[in-house]
């Protein structure tokens, strides 16, 4: 037992001592932000805001959705509000000292919303008891009621077409930060868009955003800096990389949304509709969801790695996908010149680990 202990421990030094990729974990709570930490994460490079409305809070979430004039929309972002700082000042205490990367609400609004069908169903039984909530709601449903979702209105697209969130989750990030730096903590935001696939996108939220960090800091009397990025996630992203990173501090490549778009590939329905077919059939011998695709998304990465430099030397650049935490993928990351991998907290052993073994590979190979 503990010389097992102690030989890991010796591996995780020498693999720490050697590695140049830093490491961070995905992780959307304080307590996945603590264990993190136990783990060796460097920090947060991707926490998921859409999982802190979940639960009581899709109620809160129906409420924005449903909201007919501008002050109904306001109560309701006025309610999730001081929600999200608390969510963030956890995350912060977690993780003082060391960065934490907040991506802003990313997925379809209908997710939160009851299902089309199991309403039109109950609103119908109900006919003419049915209740002027439910009629709104399904109002709203259908609406909102998309065939490709995955296509549809979420990350950024969703943070333009519905005023006030993206500027909500701001606020709660600066006000959270300057909270925790009053109280002697150690708070270090950056803040981050998905869904990115065009510059003008980029720079509307950016200037909203930053016009609202410039109002805590004199609410608040706090000057907590934090920076802006973005998610590479769509091939125009990582092909317009030089324009978008005139609007972005930081680029996170997201290669769960990256594969599944250079591939078209369903990443929720890949496998039960043929792709462990192709495994059998040996046409792949591996799935682009969990080793990065060198040729296709790799290559786009690369593109997008060189543009973001050339327009904004020094750029910094992490992965936050499935991919940061397999062992292939890390050595891809290396090569590429990646700062960071983040992963779920429990492959944080396994990804500085490998970040030293691709280090200590690149050192042979240069002397070669
Ligand atoms: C990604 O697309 O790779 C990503 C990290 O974001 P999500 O998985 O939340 O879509
Ligand atoms: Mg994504």
């Amino acid at each position: 037992g503990d010389e097992l202990v102690q030989a890991v421990d010796r591996i995780m030094t020498w693999a720490d001592a050697k590695r140049r990729l830093q490491v961070r974990a995905n992780a959307d709570t304080p307590e996945d932000a603590a264990r993190a930490r136990r783990f060796g994460a460097q920090g947060i490079g991707l926490c998921r805001t859409e999982h802190m409305f979940l639960g009581e809070r899709r109620q809160l979430v129906e409420n924005l959705v449903l909201a007919e004039t501008d002050q109904e929309r306001q109560e309701a972002l006025d309610a999730l509000e001081p929600l999200q700082r608390q969510d963030f000042i956890g995350l912060f205490e977690a993780m003082d000292g060391l960065p934490v990367t907040i991506r802003l609400i990313d997925p379809p609004l209908h997710e939160f919303l009851p299902d089309l069908t199991e309403l039109s169903v109950r609103v119908a039984v109900a006919g003419d008891d049915a209740t002027p909530k439910d009629r709104r709601l399904l109002e709203a449903v259908r609406r909102l009621h998309e065939q490709n979702p995955m296509l549809g209105l979420r990350g950024v697209r969703l943070g333009l077409v519905i005023p006030g969130l993206f500027a909500m989750q701001v606020r709660a990030i600066a006000e959270a930060a300057a909270e925790c730096r009053k109280a002697g903590g150690d708070p270090r935001p950056e803040i981050m868009i998905p869904l990115v696939g065009a510059v003008q996108e980029l720079e509307a939220v950016r200037e909203e955003a930053l016009g609202i960090l410039e109002q805590v800091k004199q609410s608040t009397g706090v000057d907590v800096p934090a920076m802006i990025g973005t998610m590479i996630e769509l091939p125009r992203a990582a092909l317009t990389a030089g324009q978008i990173a005139e609007a972005a501090e930081f680029f996170s490549f997201g290669t769960n949304d990256l594969t599944q778009t250079t591939w078209g590939f369903s990443r929720d329905d890949v496998e039960s509709a043929f792709f462990g077919r192709y495994l059998e059939l040996g046409i792949f011998g591996v799935s682009p969801f969990e080793t990065l695709d060198r040729d296709g998304v790799g290559r786009l990465i690369r593109i997008a790695a060189e543009e973001g430099r050339r327009t904004r030397p020094g750029i910094k650049l992490g992965i936050c996908g499935e991919h940061g935490g397999d062992p292939d993928s890390v050595h891809f990351c290396h090569e590429v010149g990646l700062d960071y991998v983040s992963c779920s907290p429990f492959r944080i052993p396994v990804a500085r680990l490998e970040a030293g073994r691709a280090a200590v590979a690149a050192e042979g190979s240069d002397s070669r």
